[in-house]
């Protein structure tokens, strides 16, 4: 055994205490050291801790459901179940291209933009390599850098928003890829088209910028194409979406991305063959048709959350805050005599499951999920009667 391989051995049985593995005989496989140092994706809960089932504000689920066009090509497509899917998911390629005013040929479909978060890391990064990004932002980059044995970095937030100075000082020449979430889960906070492009031009040339906009349908529509824009323009620029959130199809698992053909190529040779199913493909392409169901989405999205931040704002006196979000979310703050902790079991009680993020450093904070007006009817009364006000 080598000295590197030695040490190697010796961190992974370390890691694997640290983490609470089960520890396995020498002679059993061997995971990467840098495997045992992921803390595995926590999903948004579904059930109290007494296992009661909770309404899920905690996905940023679209609470409106799915387009009813999206449904009906789901059903349809259940007597192809034989068939592999189109490899190249070449009708859904063709008709984001032609909503978005892109090249299909620049357009790369995933099994969520999780795959190509994780391809995009892969593709570019190794053992010795940097993946930055800030500082409370989305769970899976973290897990992208150290499954490709990367080093994630984190740069610090300013009012846990991404701090573009703080990102560039954090640049070294080992960093490859760089992850930005726009608008940022879990603060829901957005760049300008303006910084973003800050950002980019601060960049070195070979370091691949990703701009994740799962969120993107939901912001102001004159700022939704600022992205697209970067990527066609500059060969270092992968922008991805999701069908996930406005478009309600996650359970589909369906994502895309634009970018230089020399990045769409590379997530093409390294991605699932068949990576998007018969069923998602079908049913993302009648999605993309109902337009309708989007906006109404985006507006009942827009009206509920001012409502929520606009309630939680009348609970300031009783230490209440909120982080003003672009997305289909809130991230609430308690700094007075109610904790987050007692906000998340009240809610709970009252059937609420929403999103406590002690492990991502936000102890005092919960993100609540734009649900339906009822829900956020009750989701208030349920706030206000906490801090011993009327409902
Ligand atoms: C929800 C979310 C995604 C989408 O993931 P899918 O794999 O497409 O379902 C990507 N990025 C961020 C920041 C998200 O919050």
């Amino acid at each position: 055994m080598s000295i590197a391989a030695a040490i190697g051995s010796v961190f992974a049985l370390y890691s694997r205490t640290q983490t609470g593995y089960r520890a396995c005989p020498m002679n059993a496989p061997q995971p990467k050291p840098w495997i045992l140092g992921i803390h595995a994706y926590q999903p948004g809960k579904s059930k109290s801790a007494s296992g009661k089932p909770l309404v899920k504000l905690s996905a940023n689920e679209n609470p409106l459901g799915s387009s009813p066009a999206a449904l009906a090509a789901l059903a349809a497509a259940r007597s192809e179940a034989a068939t592999y899917p189109d490899p190249d998911s070449r009708d859904l390629r063709e008709a984001i291209a032609s909503l978005y005013g892109l090249n299909p040929a620049r357009v790369v479909c995933g099994t969520g933009s999780d795959e190509l978060l994780n391809l995009a890391a892969q593709g570019f990064a190794g053992p010795g390599d940097e993946v930055l990004f800030s500082r409370f932002s989305f769970a899976v980059y973290d897990i992208a850098a150290r499954r490709c044995g990367a080093t994630p970095v984190e740069a610090p937030d300013t009012d846990l928003a991404t701090d573009v100075d703080a990102l560039l000082a954090n640049v070294t020449n080992r960093t490859r890829v760089v992850f930005l979430a726009n608008p940022n889960n879990p603060t829901g906070t957005f760049l300008p088209p303006s910084e973003v492009a800050r950002l980019h031009a601060g960049l070195p040339s070979d370091v691949l910028l990703v701009v994740d906009e799962a969120y993107g349908e939901y912001v102001d529509p004159a700022l939704q194409t600022a992205a697209f824009e970067l990527a066609a323009a500059h060969d270092n620029v992968l922008v991805t979406r999701t069908f996930s959130k406005i478009y309600g199809l996650a359970a589909e698992r369906i994502g895309w991305g634009t970018g230089a053909p020399g990045l769409i190529d590379v997530l093409n040779r390294i991605r699932g063959p068949f990576n998007v199913t018969v069923s998602g493909q079908k049913a993302a392409l009648a999605a993309l048709g109902d337009q309708a169901f989007v906006a109404a989405a985006r507006e009942h999205n827009a009206a509920e959350r001012a409502r929520l931040a606009e309630a939680v704002a009348a609970l300031g006196n009783h230490g209440l805050s909120f982080t003003p979000s672009e997305a289909n979310f809130l991230l609430v703050h308690f700094q007075g005599e109610v904790s987050a902790s007692a906000a998340l079991e009240a809610l709970a009680e009252a059937g609420y499951a929403v999103r406590h993020l002690p492990g991502q450093g936000l102890p005092d904070s919960l993100r609540i999920t734009i649900g339906k007006s009822d829900d956020m009817t009750r989701v208030i009364a349920c706030l206000r009667t906490l801090c011993g006000e009327a409902a």
